[in-house]
């Protein structure tokens, strides 16, 4: 494998990466910009002003993939300007559709998929030397350790412990662009979050398509959660995303360790039976309730997020008020919520009774109405309370203030010295909303 092996050219490398979707593809996009930093790159977050464009695509739903093709279309013009100026296509997208991407952008230089993205600088030395389209696309395969990573936050770090999937729901395309499920040696994901305590980090987001399904030499994800709760320095536990068939007892046990902080994601997706039968979610709205009152016993408090889809194949008006009844009497705190989208290869774009789009949209715009009343409910106690902050940073909406996350992954914004970044601290809660709470900053000594 040539991975130590530099390489020259006569040129000031400055790449562009835009990485759609989750987190672990922009985990996969901090491993790349780790690969292209130690190749001399610097990173622009301007297309226009750099020579190498990375997409990093996405492909859950048809709505991203649009986007994707529309930029390919704006890149499209700036190499007309710029005829040295490269372009790459990495991520499912590209590990599914990379014919048809060829078709539609025919100036792309250079695709590769989810399983060898790490032997980019190679690909992309051969594509400059050669002047010719390079396509890799393989179908499975084990990602390197040790590979350097360009990590874009400084205090809360994203750390894969599985990839891939098994379950096949029918409207998901993941198990067809990750492969089958394969766990990282617990070794290497110790070695990864001890250097992380070292350079300072305070939490570690532990990461997997499933995450909870995670297993080397018998040693499950519950166990590998008690050895990264051993490691000191690190004072915070995140782990996304779960699936409730393998929410195990010994796991929910586990979820009461210190650092393990008091937040789960768990996809519902839908509160009818009959459509979680024919998603091929392996449960029963039943179970998932069951499985949240455990949960919720286990560690009082805990916050709960969700996602949930609206109009799939065949859900009637019944079924649709099935989900909302499920979330009344569940409550969650918040829901990533989408209306279903027939995705080209999963058995679900086969079905004969598609919901029409206004249907789903109705629909779409009733659930985020009640998940948004109810949000709003769960956030309200909690105005006049002191709550543990991570401060992460600059807040997004206002430069004056900063933004941190609660343990229960719940935004706060308040007023503050930049000092405070990186740092746990005391904030009391002096108002709640449905996106964010506003704090005031108590003291600094927590940490
Ligand atoms: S569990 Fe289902 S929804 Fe989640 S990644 Fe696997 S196939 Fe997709």
């Amino acid at each position: 494998m040539m991975l130590n092996k530099k390489i020259n050219c006569d040129f000031e490398k400055k790449v562009y990466i835009h990485t759609y979707g989750c987190q672990m593809n922009e985990s996969d996009s901090e491993i790349i910009s780790g690969l292209l930093k130690r190749e001399e790159y610097s990173f622009t977050s301007y297309p226009e002003k750099a020579n190498l464009i990375l997409l990093n695509t996405c492909y859950v739903r048809n709505k991203v993939k649009h986007k994707i093709y529309s930029k390919l279309g704006e890149i499209g013009k700036l190499k007309k300007k710029n005829p040295g100026l490269l372009l790459g296509v990495c991520g499912c997208l590209a590990q599914k559709e990379s014919e048809e991407i060829i078709i539609q952008a025919p100036y792309v230089d250079f695709i590769v998929g989810t399983f060898n993205f790490y032997r980019l600088p190679q690909i992309i030395k051969k594509v400059r030397e050669n002047h010719k389209k390079i396509v890799q696309i393989d179908k499975q395969g084990i990602l390197p350790e040790e590979l350097p990573k360009l990590r874009k936050k400084r205090f809360t770090a994203y750390v894969p412990v599985m990839r891939g999937c098994n379950n096949f729901c029918t409207y998901c395309i993941v198990p067809y662009v990750r492969g089958r499920e394969r766990s990282r040696s617990s070794e290497d994901i110790l070695r990864e979050t001890k250097e992380l305590s070292l350079e300072g980090y305070k939490e570690v987001i532990l990461l997997g398509q499933n995450v909870n399904s995670y297993l080397y030499k018998e040693k499950d994800f519950a166990d590998l959660l008690s050895e990264v709760n051993d490691i000191e320095g690190i004072e915070r536990i995140r782990f996304t995303t779960s699936h409730p068939k393998d929410l195990s007892e010994k796991l929910i046990e586990r979820m009461k360790l210190r650092k393990v902080c008091e937040h789960l994601h768990l996809p519902l997706q839908a509160g009818s039976n009959e459509v979680l039968k024919r998603m091929k979610r392996g449960y029963t709205h039943e179970k998932y309730e069951e499985i949240v009152k455990k949960v919720r016993e286990a560690v009082p408090g805990i916050s709960l997020t969700t996602d949930l889809i609206v109009g799939f194949p065949g859900e009637t008006e019944e079924d649709f008020k099935e989900t909302l009844k499920v979330m009344e009497r569940i409550k969650f705190d918040g829901a990533f919520t989408f209306y279903y989208s027939p995705i080209k290869g999963t058995k679900a774009a086969e079905f004969k009774d598609q919901i029409p789009e206004e249907i789903k949209k109705e629909r779409l715009r009733r659930l985020i109405e009640v998940q948004q009343r109810i949000t709003e409910k769960k956030n309200e106690p909690l105005v006049d309370q002191k709550i543990e902050v991570l401060v992460e940073g600059i807040s997004k909406k206002n430069p004056e203030e900063l933004q941190g996350r609660t343990r229960t992954n719940k935004i706060v914004v308040f007023k503050g010295k930049k000092e405070l970044i990186g740092s746990l601290i005391q904030v009391k809660i002096v108002a709640s909303g449905c996106w964010a709470l506003r704090g005031e900053v108590l003291r600094k000594e927590i940490q």
